[in-house]
């Protein structure tokens, strides 16, 4: 059967990745499904004095490595099933940063666009006090994701914390830094973004200084992705966002494109480019892509088209699996999304130390505890793969899964 829901995605990429794994499989059953999921039915006060149900849920894949973290998200689309994979990506997704870490999710089905700041804040701290009986600095620490931002967080902590009687900053993450929010915290996906792709480009024998670069997707990955590689030598060449893509082949500067958006709220119509269609940046001729806006990016039907020899997924899923294969048949180098982007929560992770023993970094020693963690996580995945003569995806899940399975099999099977 053909996978078509989130959830029979990721079940099916964790069905390939112990293909290579010798588990039990009692093992591989607990690990394919959540360990918990919550769903909520709550009301909230609108402002025009009406009462309107929300329904929400909060998704534990695992805690075998430590407490379940991951983002709440509040969407229109939100299902269960899109949450239960989520929060099994994240699971993977922190096992590859060897974060002590399991995975979790949550969201709320919502239209933020159509609610005021009030509504929303009473949303938040309603949602949370239904989900408070699952989370806590010890059990499950959720952050923001899709609509949901660092104010959303403080509410989520301020609430938390007026039914525990006691401040807990680390109860989520991602909150502003008045708050107990890691310094280097905003930047860190783009980081993290930046430095795997200049290992990515040292494994393909390609000199920063010598490369080029498009970016889809100008948020917070894709222009901090980009800027941080141009300080790096790299030649950014196209970079676009919802409304479109624009086009440098002699380099564009990305901190004033950043400033352009800023002022105009889009990169379409900065000076001296060329227009280009978000389809077309992702089959320029160049050495390095970054795909970080939107899943399914590259697909069957454009894959044959895209020319860059390393692509880095900013985003969740940008890769079809179909398209996936192609690449790897071509030789080109695809660092997967639970390596690519996973300087965010290991600055999460960071964020929830620093909160635990009330002592802040600086964010020099932030960058630099990053760096480690993502040289360290790029070179077990790399030497996997040439190892098992792999792709760096199929690497990066036989690891994640290898450290949850070791994880389960030492705690043993309760009682
Ligand atoms: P963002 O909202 O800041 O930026 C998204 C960008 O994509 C915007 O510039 C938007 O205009 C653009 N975009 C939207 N639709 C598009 C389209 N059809 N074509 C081209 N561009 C389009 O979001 P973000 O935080 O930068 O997240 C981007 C991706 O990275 C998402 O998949 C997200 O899940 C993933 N991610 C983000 C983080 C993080 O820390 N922010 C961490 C891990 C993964």
């Amino acid at each position: 059967m053909v996978p078509r829901t989130p959830y029979e995605i990721a079940v099916e990429q964790f069905n390939t990745a112990i293909k290579y794994l010798d588990l039990a499989p009692g093992i591989a059953d607990v690990m394919r499904v959540p360990r918990r999921e919550l769903t909520v039915h709550f009301p909230v006060k609108m402002d025009d004095g009406s009462i309107q149900l929300f329904t929400g849920y909060r998704v534990q894949h695992s805690q075998d490595c430590g407490p379940a973290k991951g983002g709440i998200r509040y969407h229109p689309d939100v299902t269960l099933d899109e949450v239960k994979a989520l929060a099994m990506w994240m699971c993977w997704k922190c096992s590859v940063m060897n974060l002590p870490y399991g995975g979790g999710k949550g969201g709320v089905i919502c239209n933020p666009k159509k609610m005021s700041q009030g509504e929303l804040e009473r949303l938040t701290r309603r949602f949370a006090t239904e989900i408070t009986p699952i989370i806590g600095p010890q059990s499950d620490i959720p952050a923001p994701d899709v609509n949901t931002n660092p104010q959303t967080m403080a509410w989520f902590m301020d609430t938390y914390s007026m039914h525990t009687g006691a401040p807990c900053f680390a109860v989520v993450t991602g909150k502003p830094v008045e708050l107990g929010g890691s310094l280097g915290r905003t930047e860190a996906t783009g980081r993290g973004l930046m430095i795997a792709a200049l290992e990515a480009l040292k494994v393909k024998g390609i000199d920063p200084h010598k490369a080029t670069a498009a970016v889809q997707g100008y948020g917070n990955v894709g222009s901090i992705g980009a800027y941080l590689l141009q300080d790096e030598g790299v030649k950014i060449v196209a970079l676009s966002d919802s409304q479109g893509g624009i086009y440098r082949p002699s380099g564009l500067d990305a901190r004033d494109v950043l400033r352009f958006k800023g002022e105009t709220g889009t990169v379409v119509g900065y000076p001296d480019t060329t227009p280009i269609s978000n389809e077309d940046l992702l089959e320029l001729p160049v050495d390095l892509l970054v795909p970080a806006a939107l899943e399914k990016a590259i697909h069957e039907g454009n894959v044959a088209r895209v020319k860059a020899q390393v692509i880095v997924e900013g985003a969740n899923g940008p890769t079809t699996p179909e398209a996936d294969q192609v690449l790897a048949a071509r030789g080109a180098l695809v660092v997967p999304d639970v390596l690519a982007n996973g300087g965010g929560v290991t600055v999460s992770y960071f964020e929830w130390v620093q909160d635990l023993q009330s002592y802040f970094w600086t964010e020099e020693e932030v960058n630099a505890r990053l760096r480690r963690q993502m040289l360290a996580s790029f070179g077990e995945v790399l030497r996997i793969a040439q190892d098992r003569k792999v792709t760096m995806r199929t690497a990066a899940y036989i690891k994640a899964v290898a450290r949850v399975a070791k994880a389960i099999e030492l705690r043993g099977i309760y009682p």
